[in-house]
């Protein structure tokens, strides 16, 4: 590639299929690539800004270039998720008997039918099989609530098994505010990702932690430490050779939470062997790695892999020096 430095290794471009429309998406499209201690994928949002594309990769590099210690035999538990095209009774279906996941999570605030039947639908799929004793249910408003109408539809949910509410609404503003006045736990996601809000707690409950658009493991241990909140570490729809590193941030740094990285069940393809979806509502902590047969079918199409190049460049060209340097890219680049 031109455009990047002759340390960067091979780029292999992919293009996965997603089960169902999700955030308006029908495909999953990013680069990954190996270093010397492993896989790291790019795969950021197509509405993210170049800064935003400089984090993911430094995230990427980092998976690629520093030599993490995964633990053998451990697993984290992790929520399901019901894609915003599906029905929810069927998903929750299937997030209990191919998955075993007991926490679900669940968009809200969509123009996608009723919020609170959706989630109604939920509720009955568990108390059918038996199970609405262990469901823990996630909502993620992704700011998309006012005030008022957080309150009446957390208030039409009231025996619901709600866990959190993730960003019900956009502005720090606003959820400080909604926060006085719900019983509900608060979830921070876009509020700390975007607006870099640290000093929370007096209106928020817990922290979304995402480590690829966060910048990586090291980039999110300093940030856990400013933090005055718990967190959950959850995912950003990567492949499993993406979620890797999630699920090793999972394991450091909330061992014993439920993440939220089923993000796998949305896709009908992987870039592995083995996809990296719950199995008894777990996941294995380890770094999947992609098959060359998968990579094949998973080809990006020739005329999307000039813009992932730009992409990956102009990325690059915003990592401080210092920080590649600390990866041991640089040096990677000079033995090269
Ligand atoms: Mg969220």
């Amino acid at each position: 590639m031109k455009a990047v430095d002759s340390a960067f290794p091979h780029l292999d471009f992919f293009s996965l299929t997603l089960r169902e429309k999700f955030r308006g998406l029908s495909t999953r499209e990013g680069v990954v690539f190996q270093g010397p201690a492993g896989w790291g994928e790019f795969s950021p949002f197509s509405n993210y800004t170049p800064h935003q594309d400089s984090l993911w990769l430094r995230a990427a590099l980092e998976s690629a270039f520093v030599p993490f210690k995964y633990p053998k035999d451990a697993s984290v538990g992790v929520n399901a998720i019901i894609g915003d095209n599906e029905d929810p009774y069927v998903a929750s279906i299937r997030a209990l008997e191919q998955f075993g996941c007991n926490t679900v999570k669940i968009k809200v605030g969509l123009d996608i039918g009723n919020d609170v039947e959706r989630v109604d639908a939920v509720v009955q799929a568990f108390r059918e099989a038996g199970k609405l004793a262990d469901l823990q249910i996630r909502l993620d408003a992704n700011g998309r609530w006012s005030v008022a109408r957080a309150r009446e539809t957390l208030s039409e949910l009231d025996s619901a098994p709600i866990e959190y509410i993730e960003q019900p609404c956009q502005s720090v503003q606003e959820i400080r505010e909604l926060h006085r006045k719900i019983d509900v736990p608060i979830a921070l996601d876009e509020s700390i990702r975007i607006d870099g809000q640290y000093e929370i707690s007096d209106f928020a409950d817990l922290a979304i932690i995402k480590v690829s658009p966060l910048g990586g493991i090291n980039a999110i241990e300093e940030l856990i430490t400013k933090l005055d909140v718990p967190i959950r570490i959850s995912g950003s729809l990567e492949s499993g050779v993406g979620l890797s590193a999630s699920l090793l941030a999972a394991h450091t740094f909330a061992p014993d939470e439920v993440a939220g990285l089923g993000t796998g069940m949305l896709l009908a393809t992987d870039l592995t062997n083995e996809p990296a979806v719950p199995h008894r509502g777990r996941i294995s902590v380890k770094r999947f790695e992609p098959s060359s047969e998968e990579m094949i079918k998973g080809a990006l199409p020739l005329d999307r892999k000039e813009l992932w190049e730009q992409r990956i460049a102009r990325a690059w060209a915003l990592i401080p020096v210092a920080v590649l340097a600390s990866f041991g890219v640089l040096e990677q680049s000079v033995q090269g």
